[in-house]
Parts: C-alpha cells; sequence; structure tokens
C-alpha cells in the first residue's frame, strides 16, 4: 500500500557522493523545493521495501523515518507536473501492490467515445450474421476477436444491421453483456442426438450478440479454446446450430460472414443441407485470419454433424491434399469453407499474393477464385477506433492524443513505477531510456526466436523492454519462464507470461517503440495499435506489416515512413533495425517526435476500410 505525505520542512539533504551521473547537488535543491510544497507518494513507513537504492543518492528526512533514492526524484518533477496538469487523483502503482495494477477497478468503456457515431450512413442496407469463435473484448485470445468486433462495430456505424453469434464458453464473464436474455431454445443435431440448446441474446461493445449454449459439455473451461472436450467436434456442432437458430427462427440475413475453420463447415451444410430446409437468401463469406490453422478433420468427425463425410474427401472438395494416398486421408474445413463459401477475403493484399504463392491450400485459391462469381480479395484489418483510442481509454492512468502527448509521459513513468522497471528521471541523449513492448502469442509464428534475442539486444542497449505473452505451448512456456527468471529481478526487462487486455492497452501507451518481429503475419493488429499509441514499430516485413509500416530510413516514399523494418529471420536483422530504432530515439528527440505524431494520426481504423466488406457484400446479396 501507498501513502501520501507532505514531505516536511525539516527534510534537509545528506551528503551527496560524487559519482557520475546528471543529477548534481543544486538539481536536488530544486527538485526538492519543488516536492516540498506538494503530496508525494512514498512507501508505506512499515514496507521499506518498495525504495530501492537505485543510484546511492538519498534525501534524509530529519523528522520522519523516509528516504527517496535519487532515481524518484525526477519522478517527483513528473508527479508535480501530473498534479498540475489534471492527473492529481492518480495512485501510482508499485510492484508491492496486493492488487496488480492492471486489475484494478476502470470505469465502464464507452462505444460511443469516437468520432464514427457521426459516420456517414450507407443507403442500400445490409443484415450481416458473423459466425465467429472469439469476440473482442469477452472472448479474444488474437486479432480474429479484434476484428469481429471492429468490422461488425464499423458496419454498425454504417446503419447496417449486424448480429454476432458466438458459442457461450463458460469463461465468459456475464458482466460485460448488457441486457442479456435467453431468446430461443431448440435442439440442434450432433452425432445422432438432438441436443437440447439455448439462444441468448446480448449487447457487447454496442453489438448484438447470439450467444450458442449447448446442454453438453462443450464450451465448458476457463479458456476459450483449450478446454477438455474435442474442439473441432465442439466447432462442428457449433456450425450447425447457427443454421438451424435461423432455420427454428425464421432468420435470414443477407451475409453469413464466417471466419477460420472453425466455421468452415458452415458453407457445406448451409448449400448440401440448410438450402434444401428453408435458408434461400444468405451468402456466405469467409475470411482466412491465418491459413496455418486448416481445421483438420476425419470424414468421420465431419458426418457427426450431419453431412456424409465421405462425400467431401476429393480434391475439388475438402480432401487435404497433403494426405492423398495415405490411410487414412484427412479433410480440412479450412478447405471446404474456401471451395463452399460465395466469396473469400484474407486480411491484407500482401498475405493475398503470399498464399497464392506457396502453400498447400494456394491452388484451392487459385482454382476458386478463377470460378465464375468467386472472389479472392485482401482486405486490410483495421483497428477499432473507439476501443483503441489513448484519448478516451479507460484503461489508461492518462489520456493523450498526437496534438498533446504529455499523457504518454505519464503512462510510461506509471508502468514503469508498477512493473519496477528503473525510473528514466531527467535523462537525455544516449542516456535516454527507450521502452519496447511487445503484446503477442507466443508462438513460432510471431519469431520467437527473435522475440528472446530483442530481449538481450534492448537489455545490451540500455533500453527497457516488456513483452506481455501467452505460450499455449509447454515447452514456449518454460522458456520464456527460465527468460523470466534471468531478466526480472533487474531493473529492465519484464517478461509476463499472461493475458491481460487493460495491461496491453497500459503497455501500448507507455510504449516508445512497439516490436512484431513474426515469421509471418496475416495482417498483424499490435503494430496498428501501438501507433495509435505513440509507439513506433519495429517489424519485419511480411504480411500485413509490408503493408502498414514503412522504413524511416529505406523508403523510396518519405510520406508514408512510420517505423523501421527489416526483412531477414536471423538476428543481425533485427539489430539492423533495434538499433536504428535506438539512435533515432536517443540522438534525434525531435524527429523521434514528428514521427511519433504522425504515426499517431495514421488512420488504420475499421471507418477506413469496413466499406471494401460492405461493397463485396453488395456484390453478393440476392434481393428477396
Ligand atoms: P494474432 O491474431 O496472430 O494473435 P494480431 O496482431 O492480429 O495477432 O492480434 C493480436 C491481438 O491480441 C492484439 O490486440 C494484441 O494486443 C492482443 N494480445 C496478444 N497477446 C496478448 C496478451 N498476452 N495479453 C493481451 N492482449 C494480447
Amino acid at each position: 500500500m501507498t501513502l501520501g505525505i507532505c514531505l516536511p520542512s525539516s527534510f534537509s539533504i545528506s551528503p551527496i557522493p560524487k559519482t557520475k551521473g546528471s543529477i548534481t547537488s543544486s538539481s536536488i535543491h530544486r527538485c526538492f523545493c519543488r516536492i516540498n510544497s506538494y503530496d508525494f507518494v512514498v512507501v508505506n513507513k512499515t514496507n521499506k521495501k518498495k525504495l530501492k537504492p537505485c543510484k546511492n543518492y538519498f534525501l534524509y528526512s530529519n523528522s520522519c523515518d523516509v528516504k527517496i533514492p535519487a532515481a524518484q526524484i525526477g519522478a517527483a518533477e513528473l508527479e508535480d507536473s501530473t498534479t498540475k496538469s489534471g492527473f492529481k487523483n492518480l495512485v501510482w502503482p508499485s510492484p508491492d501492490d496486493e492488487i496488480p495494477f492492471w486489475r484494478r477497478e476502470f470505469p465502464t468503456w464507452d462505444v460511443n467515445s469516437d468520432d464514427s457515431v457521426n459516420a456517414e450512413k450507407d443507403s442500400d442496407l445490409l443484415h450481416i450474421v458473423h459466425a465467429t469463435a472469439e469476440m473482442a473484448p469477452i472472448a479474444k485470445v488474437g486479432g480474429l476477436g479484434d476484428v469481429v468486433t471492429g468490422l461488425a462495430r464499423a458496419c454498425i456505424t454504417r446503419g447496417h444491421k449486424v448480429d454476432v453469434m458466438l458459442p457461450f464458453y463458460e469463461c465468459i464473464q456475464r458482466q460485460h453483456i448488457n441486457n442479456l436474455v435467453l431468446i430461443s431454445t431448440y435442439a440442434s443435431y450432433f452425432n445422432g442426438d438432438w441436443i437440447p440448446t439455448n439462444a441468448y441474446r446480448g449487447e457487447v461493445s454496442g453489438i448484438s450478440v447470439i450467444f450458442i449454449e449447448p446442454s453438453n459439455h462443450f464450451f465448458k473451461g476457463q479458456s476459450v479454446y483449450g478446454g477438455s472436450y474435442n474442439e473441432l467436434e465442439a466447432y462442428l456442432f457449433f456450425s450447425r446450430a447457427c443454421l438451424e437458430w435461423m432455420q427454428v427462427t425464421g432468420t435470414q440475413p443477407d451475409i453469413i460472414h464466417v471466419h477460420e475453420w472453425q466455421t468452415g463447415a458452415l458453407p457445406l451444410l448451409y448449400w448440401d443441407m440448410y438450402q434444401d430446409l428453408s435458408l434461400k437468401k444468405p451468402r456466405i463469406v469467409l475470411t482466412i485470419h491465418n491459413m496455418e490453422h486448416y481445421g483438420e478433420c476425419s470424414q468421420e468427425q465431419l458426418s457427426k454433424c450431419g453431412l456424409d463425410g465421405s462425400v467431401y474427401a476429393t480434391e475439388d472438395k475438402a480432401v487435404d491434399d497433403r494426405t492423398i494416398g495415405h490411410n487414412p486421408e484427412r479433410l480440412s474445413l479450412l478447405k471446404g469453407g474456401i471451395v463452399y463459401s460465395n466469396a473469400v477475403v484474407t486480411v491484407s493484399p500482401t498475405y493475398l499474393k503470399e498464399t497464392l504463392c506457396s502453400g498447400w491450400l494456394a491452388s484451392t485459391l487459385l482454382r476458386n477464385r478463377d470460378k465464375q462469381n468467386r472472389r479472392y480479395s485482401g482486405i486490410l484489418n483495421g483497428i477499432d477506433s473507439a476501443m483503441w483510442n489513448p484519448a478516451t481509454d479507460v484503461f489508461l492512468p492518462a489520456k493523450f492524443d498526437a496534438e498533446n502527448f504529455q499523457g504518454k509521459n505519464v503512462c510510461k513513468h506509471f508502468v514503469q513505477r508498477g512493473l519496477g522497471l528503473a525510473l528514466e528521471g531527467t535523462s537525455s541523449g544516449s542516456d535516454r531510456v527507450p521502452l519496447v513492448v511487445c503484446v503477442t502469442r507466443l508462438v513460432a509464428q510471431k519469431g520467437l526466436h527473435l522475440i528472446t534475442h530483442a530481449i538481450h539486444r534492448v537489455d545490451e542497449l540500455g533500453g527497457q523492454m516488456v513483452v506481455l505473452g501467452r505460450a499455449p505451448d509447454g515447452r514456449v512456456q518454460r522458456e520464456f519462464e527460465n527468460l523470466a527468471n534471468l531478466y526480472n529481478q533487474g531493473s529492465g526487462i519484464r517478461i509476463l507470461l499472461m493475458y491481460s487486455e487493460e495491461l496491453s492497452h497500459m503497455l501500448y501507451a507507455a510504449a516508445d517503440m512497439v516490436l512484431v518481429p513474426s515469421m509471418y503475419e496475416p495482417c498483424g493488429l499490435a503494430q496498428m495499435i501501438g501507433m495509435r499509441y505513440g509507439a513506433i514499430p519495429v517489424v519485419r516485413k511480411t504480411g500485413g506489416l509490408a503493408d502498414t509500416v514503412f522504413d524511416i530510413d529505406q523508403g523510396s516514399q518519405p510520406e508514408l515512413a512510420n517505423g523501421f523494418v527489416f526483412e531477414g529471420i536471423d538476428q543481425g536483422s533485427l539489430n539492423w533495425a533495434l538499433d536504428r530504432a535506438f539512435s533515432s530515439y536517443r540522438e534525434k528527440p525531435n524527429e523521434w517526435a514528428t514521427t511519433l505524431q504522425k504515426v499517431m494520426k495514421v488512420d488504420n481504423s475499421w471507418n477506413k476500410t469496413a466499406g471494401q466488406y460492405i461493397d463485396l457484400y453488395n456484390t453478393l446479396r440476392v434481393k428477396w
């Protein structure tokens, strides 16, 4: 627990050892005088651990038993200025806090806190239903959740009717759903049984969500993925249960928008089963967020949702081409989805090209792209400009925008204090300490060896780095735990192996640089979010990263330059980009500030790109 005290006038300065550093006796006097007239947060007297002696300088009080390390004197100046500029209610965090700062209570997020509410409306309105395994923030694991929520909200803003259909995962926190009501009780087929199922409707971030809750064990557990049920079978059930719900309620949207392999069987079920029942109007769009997850499935498993699995075991349908001639051959739900959807989209133009040039699904994509009325397009993901807005973000200790980013310094300082990182104070030039963040799923795709190397390199360069990530693989988890044990005791690196939406917002706001060294990256949101929060991206040139980040030193179009880009997958390539970023931060602070302002103004919002989805939906819709 921390407490605020007013420093008594009896404070005096003890003899100050002469060592290198920029703090002089007179500057301490200045700081001392300043902090003297303000409340200053120090540790509880019974908890002196918090005041780690950082640089062997102390202010001693004659009258009370408190000492303040000099490293906090810069902090005092910042806190002084935060008091003056309206952040006076800020409770500075500490690593010893009983409740970590990212788990504090936060105000409710206002979905309308954004200019998009004034956006233009479309005239020809559609009804779109998303069938998805993820939705931010209630059931988010990675970018899929963000994309569904962001795109849905952008379409609603333009006047369209949008519903999201989501499994009612047991781990969803119901207090985040508004107006939750049971709307239908019905039965949906699975493996010879009709499973009693509830459909609820609720509102999440201003979006109507239909939650599908089967009475069996599917979707039970403490996380979105990795429950103790067969995931593939659960999503086969869910795909059919979405259509069954539309069938029993007579719901006929213009577009059913499916995502990833999890809902890849829905187009098969729609065209080969529900079209023969009463669903006639909807047309199907599939978005592929990551081609590597292809939904491997046996014929028997596919049959469990009521289709005849053997019918799909052909090259032109759903057989996984790599398994042809093997016993048994396997199916791919993603491939089936590609073949049976009216249009297929992937999440950036560069990833579109990459997927047509390599990978075993390339021939399927090409074949279906060339069929009449079939499309395969690359539409760049956006970010939700209300959910990711540093000027209104409820998780940030101080708000800021491109015109006034003093709040960003407060966020950096807040995170540094909360995580026990060294405080920067009033350093300049080569003493400036850039904070690099990397918020990511810790999987091979994300360039694990480069993330590990970056930790060493940033440490070597005298910077600070925070990795926030979760590793689904035990071996990777252990590797990063070892790194955490090695580094987390120091004052420069923090490796936090967990998922926290709240902390991710604070880290983007605190960061000077956001690192995305992916081996491949269909689109990538971290670099876009980072930019909006004033963190300059350092990225590998691949997929959507190549479409959104343009090198400051190398590019042929300086007006686009907004980050540091490298191409190789080796440590030297990463060093080349990171070192340039550090030099720029330290040696060219004015240019850095200009770039920071520029990247914050880049419009990567859904308001910019949702129109491409609407145009696509319109080309497919059947007027009824
Ligand atoms: P992917 O979809 O491959 O995971 P993206 O960059 O498209 O990668 O999106 C990742 C999203 O998930 C971003 O919003 C990022 O901030 C978030 N994220 C990833 N890991 C974590 C984590 N450990 N805690 C909080 N947010 C995370």
